[in-house]
């Protein structure tokens, strides 16, 4: 996936602009692993093997996204991922497990 591919991307619950974080990069730049995020309602979205997981909350699995988001850990900038949110962390790093 490109990077101005993600560009024309809006979140698809409240058609806010995305935030993208890109992890790996292929070659001829495009994106391979990342993430994209909404600023207005902090969902989540998973970049994998170049696709964005971009399904209703109803569509998505937790389970399976959750060891993404540990190995992704330190591009959350300190943030969490809870209900497909990212959001801040104020519990501290003794959270991690819980
Ligand atoms: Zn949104």
């Amino acid at each position: 996936m490109r990077a101005s591919t993600i560009d024309k991307l809006c979140c698809p619950f409240d058609k806010n602009e995305l935030e993208l974080t890109s992890i790996s990069k292929d070659l001829e730049g495009k994106i391979i692993e990342g993430f994209l995020s909404c600023k207005k309602c902090k969902r989540i979205y998973p970049i994998m093997k170049g696709i964005p997981i971009m399904n209703p909350d109803e569509y998505r699995e937790f389970k399976l996204e959750a060891p993404l988001m540990e190995k992704w850990s330190q591009y959350l900038k300190g943030k969490k991922v809870e209900n497909f949110r990212l959001i801040a962390d104020d519990t501290g790093v003794n959270s991690l497990g819980k």
